[in-house]
């Protein structure tokens, strides 16, 4: 390894992964740096699965995000030949019609397209989904959730709302916790209740808006950052590794970002 390179990637969680695999095969000679081991569990990219669907709450830019989004999946799978994206074969069927009724399930929307992305940044796991992803908002709280996937159970989470940073977070989960979420699958999602299997911390950075931010330094030209994924960016993962490594080599995006720009929040504070 020399000491010079044309672009460097600070942070590989999903996001700079792909950023660093685009500028790769843009023929940049690009360095990645990452303060834990590849595929660690500290940040937000870690974790068996994840969700991934067109449709969004929000009628916005990220409709054509999405779309490339899966075409790059697809291509994933092809290179990696291993199959990535899996359809849930029946909303709800694995946690039961009359609970998720009663549950208020509120995933209703982007089922034609919903799909369950099988990986993650230090490994792809593939197996049969039962399900899509389930969404609880009752009185105990809002947990979120996936079906049983292949060896690995039914997933829940509870936001626990807590502001802290990557240094400062809880990384603890305590019996009590663990208790009260089989309490609320017992309660609206009966059957879905299981031996628990492990149970994982994570991080979700949002921004005030919800909305991503991919922008260029407004003091130092040269860095361009892509964060606030707001807990829904692991499907745009492929897509915004193409702009930033576009970005990088001084092209234009082939998708309009104008919405994700920071200065969307000068905008709202009057602060430049
Ligand atoms: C529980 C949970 C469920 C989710 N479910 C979904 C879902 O169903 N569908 C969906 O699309 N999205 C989902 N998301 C969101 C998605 O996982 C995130 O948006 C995405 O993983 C963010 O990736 P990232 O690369 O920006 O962040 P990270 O994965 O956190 O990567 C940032 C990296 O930067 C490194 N780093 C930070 N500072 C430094 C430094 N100074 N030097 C070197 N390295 C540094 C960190 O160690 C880390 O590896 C979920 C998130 C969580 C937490």
């Amino acid at each position: 390894m020399d000491g010079s390179f044309d672009a460097i990637v600070v942070g590989l969680g999903a996001m700079g992964s792909v950023t660093l695999y685009q500028l790769a095969r843009r023929g940049i000679h690009a360095l990645g740096i990452e303060m834990f081991e590849p595929g660690h569990d500290q940040g937000s990219s870690h974790g068996f699965h994840r969700m991934i669907r067109m449709s969004s709450s929000q009628d916005d830019g990220y409709a054509p995000l999405a779309e490339r989004a899966f075409d790059l999946w697809r291509e994933a799978e092809d290179r990696a030949g291993s199959l990535l994206l899996r359809s849930p074969h029946h909303h709800h069927r694995s946690l039961g019609r009359g609970a998720a009724r009663r549950a208020r399930a509120a995933d209703a929307g982007g089922t034609a397209r919903q799909r369950l992305l099988s990986a993650d940044a230090a490994r792809v796991v593939v197996g049969r989904a039962r399900g899509a992803r389930f969404l609880l908002d009752v009185p105990e709280g809002s947990f979120y959730g996936m079906p049983a996937v292949g060896d690995v159970g039914v997933k829940i989470g509870l936001s626990a709302g807590e502001a802290t940073t990557a240094r400062t977070i809880r990384r603890t989960i305590d019996d009590a916790e663990i208790a009260s979420l089989h309490d609320v699958l017992d309660r609206y999602l009966p059957g879905a209740s299981g031996p628990e299997q492990r149970r994982i911390s994570c991080i979700c950075t949002y921004t005030v808006d919800r909305d991503f931010v991919i922008d260029r330094h407004p003091d130092h030209g040269s860095v361009l950052f892509g964060c606030g994924f707001s807990g829904r960016g692991y499907k745009f993962a492929p897509v915004v590794g193409e702009i930033l490594a576009d970005l990088a080599i001084g092209g234009r995006p082939s998708h309009d970002i104008a919405f994700l720009r920071a200065e969307r929040f000068a905008k709202v504070t009057g602060v430049e």
